[in-house]
């Protein structure tokens, strides 16, 4: 259905803070997502990212590349190509989240960021104004820290970003999510 390859770089914080995050233009397309302020891992944040970032000198970051059996490549997002599409991305983003917090676990004074939104609950309980539910599990979103995608991709990694356009399977897509220390 589809193969992964991950690949992870260690980049200066303070380097990818100056040439790849943009916190105002990432909000924008935040603005425009439905989890947007539903979800603790995303944004509206009460705190300031940038001071976060500056606590961490290294960021490893992981990026897990997708890559889409050539004959679903193209299908029109519906009925079945809809459940490949979703379910690949769900079940890598799960495991990508769960690698992340055991190497938070293993280094001292580090901070995990997860691809996305937190999935950890069917809905998130910011959504009906309670508490997060799993707060020694749940990470914020390394999208929602500002980090601009297509520059991470291309710049760092030497990959273009590729999406879901015209509502069609890409030949592939990227996740990405960081470890600060
Ligand atoms: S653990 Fe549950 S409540 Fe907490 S951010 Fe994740 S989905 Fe929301």
């Amino acid at each position: 259905m589809y193969t992964t390859k991950k690949i992870i770089k260690t980049v200066k914080t303070r380097d990818y803070l100056s040439d790849y995050v943009n916190i105002n233009s990432n909000l924008d397309y935040c603005i425009q997502c439905p989890n947007y302020n539903r979800n603790w891992a995303c944004p509206v944040y009460d705190f300031n990212v940038e001071e976060i970032f500056k606590k961490y000198r290294n960021l490893d970051i992981y990026a897990v590349k997708i890559d889409f059996d050539s004959k679903n490549v193209g299908d029109k997002l519906e009925g079945e190509a809809k459940a490949i599409l979703r379910k690949s991305l769900d079940k890598e983003k799960r495991l990508l989240h769960n690698e992340l917090l055991s190497k938070e676990s293993s280094r001292h004074n580090s901070k995990a960021l997860i691809p996305n939104q937190c999935k950890l609950c069917k809905g998130c309980s910011r959504i009906t104004g309670g508490d997060c539910v799993y707060p020694n599990k749940s990470r914020y979103s390394f999208e929602g820290f500002g980090g601009d995608l297509e520059k991470t991709a291309s710049g760092i990694f030497n990959i273009p970003m590729k999406w879901v356009i015209a509502n069609k399977i890409p030949e592939y897509t990227i996740i990405f999510g960081g470890l600060l220390y």
